[in-house]
């Protein structure tokens, strides 16, 4: 059923605390934790509790769900002081999405090219 645990998704086991993360902000929908391989000096993934594996499948069945990982963003930003920061949904192995449960990441801490590669 949409939403519920998947056995085995990665990113379902940290939100089950089976598979150790640095957590820096929790609230009873989200998790946010930094990103094992970090491409910036911030790089944090907010990920719903909930299993959607997209972005787009999240906003599709429960937006406001979609909200609270948005509004989560700007909390991590907050938190590691970030004027400005950049959020990317990667959606499909075409953009580079490895984890298939909607996850936000936030980057930040460095100057961010645009366009990006
Ligand atoms: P995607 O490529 O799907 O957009 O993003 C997945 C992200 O998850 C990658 O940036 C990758 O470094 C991160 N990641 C993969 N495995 C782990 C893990 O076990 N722990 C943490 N904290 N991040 C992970
Ligand atoms: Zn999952």
């Amino acid at each position: 059923m949409a939403g519920e645990p998947q056995d085995d998704c990665l990113f379902c086991k940290i939100v089950a605390g089976q598979v150790p993360a640095t957590v820096v902000r929790e609230t009873d929908t989200t998790v946010a934790f930094r990103d094992i391989n970090p491409q910036a000096p911030t790089h944090v993934l907010v990920i719903p509790k909930a299993h959607y594996k997209d972005a787009a499948a999240l906003a599709a069945a429960a937006p406001e769900l979609a909200a609270d990982v948005l509004r989560e963003t700007q909390a991590v930003a907050d938190e590691d002081k970030l004027d400005s920061y950049r959020i990317v949904f990667n959606t499909g192995s075409g953009a580079g999405q490895t984890v298939w449960h909607a996850h936000a990441h936030v980057l930040g801490g460095r100057g961010l090219e645009w366009p990006p590669g």
